[in-house]
């Protein structure tokens, strides 16, 4: 059976993963954009429908709430799919209350069937799946990883294959009043700002860092790799040494790097969840035990403040000459 659906692209959510599990579906798939200009215009190079509220700095996604919400109650959504960003669940939140709709998060794969749709979402801390069948609407909260090392122009272009691309459709922007609300940002530092996605190589650091002052350490060694720093969900939640839209898991972000470096990090599985589909996963961890030694690809044992300036030596020294053996050993 073919279900159409809807996707919410709201300004903070990277499209591929709502398009690619969109098209299982097998149906039409049209697309509500809130956002700039610039986006609405690269979902609509793979949607089939493309519906735009325009966002400002006096206007945010947040404000559309309740227009995309009657909009799509109009259409008669069945299925309305959107990436797990703070502004996206906002949106589809109201889209669920207007529709009536169960709001299913997160959703890691979905399928049509006679009856309707199955969504099948992570559960237990990611330990077990459950499958969720939906026969009337039903709003998905989409979670996936993006390809890495890849422009997102380049990956909408990826998403169907070349077979399915389509030419541009017409953006169509909506007329609608918004909601008079403003929302305030504290903009991260520069150190956060590029997005941890569609990062190449990633270094997570976990409470075995031992005092956020080694962040300087951590931050020298992800210059000299490429890398963008993450972490794990206390360093985050508990002790607040970076923001929370940096740590990895089950219940915090997933992204496909090809190297992940795991500083002082456990490795339980509600972490290493949000890390599997990295190539590479190597570990500096003091303790031989760690369940991250049977996670991780490559485990180094030893106190991380020894390895990371040694590790910073080793690639300084590399970057002027040729490359040196490693002395560390696993
Ligand atoms: C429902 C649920 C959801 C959760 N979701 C998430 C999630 O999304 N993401 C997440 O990360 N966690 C999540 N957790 C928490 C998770 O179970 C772990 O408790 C957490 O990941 C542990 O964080 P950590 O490894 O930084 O700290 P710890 O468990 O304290 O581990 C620190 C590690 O550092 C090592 N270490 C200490 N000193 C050094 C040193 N000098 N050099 C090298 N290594 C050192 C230690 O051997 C240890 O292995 C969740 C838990 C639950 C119950």
């Amino acid at each position: 059976m073919r279900i159409d659906a809807w996707l919410v692209v709201a300004e903070d959510c990277a499209p591929e993963s709502l398009l690619e599990a969109a098209r299982r579906l097998g149906g039409v798939v049209s697309a509500v954009v809130v956002g700039t200009s610039d986006l609405a215009r690269r979902v609509a190079r793979t949607a089939d429908r493309v519906e735009w509220f325009p966002t400002t700095p006096e206007i945010p996604a947040e404000a559309w709430s309740i227009a995309v919400a009657d909009l799509l109650a109009t259409e008669g959504a069945r299925v309305t799919l959107a990436g797990n960003g703070p502004t996206s669940r906002t949106v589809l939140g109201a889209v669920a209350a207007r529709l009536r709709a169960p709001l299913l998060a997160p959703v890691v794969d979905v399928s049509a069937t006679r009856e309707g749709v199955v969504a099948t979402r992570l559960v237990y801390g990611g330990i077990a799946v459950e499958h969720d069948e939906a026969a009337g609407p039903a709003c998905l909260v989409v979670e996936g990883s993006t390809p890495r090392s890849a422009e997102t122009d380049d990956v909408l272009g990826e998403v169907h294959g070349p077979a399915d691309v389509h030419g541009p459709v017409e953006v169509h922007r909506v007329e609608a009043t918004p909601l008079a609300i403003s929302c305030s940002v504290n903009a991260p530092p520069d150190r956060i700002e590029r997005d941890l996605a569609s990062a190449d190589r990633v270094i997570g650091v976990g409470r075995g860092l031992g005092d956020p002052a080694f962040l300087t350490d951590v931050e020298r060694l992800a210059e000299a790799l490429g890398a963008q720093v993450a972490c794990s969900r206390p360093v985050a939640e508990d002790l607040g040494w970076l923001p929370r839209d940096r740590y990895l898991g089950v219940s915090g972000r997933r992204i496909a790097p090809r190297l992940y470096l795991m500083l002082g990090i456990s490795g339980e599985i509600q972490h290493m969840i949000g890390v599997r589909d990295a190539g590479l996963i190597v570990a500096v961890n003091s303790d031989v035990r760690a369940p991250v030694v049977s996670g991780a690809d490559i485990t180094v044992v030893g106190d991380l403040h020894a390895v990371v300036p040694a590790l910073l030596r080793q690639l300084t020294t590399s970057s002027r000459k040729e490359p040196q053996p490693c002395v560390a050993s696993s």
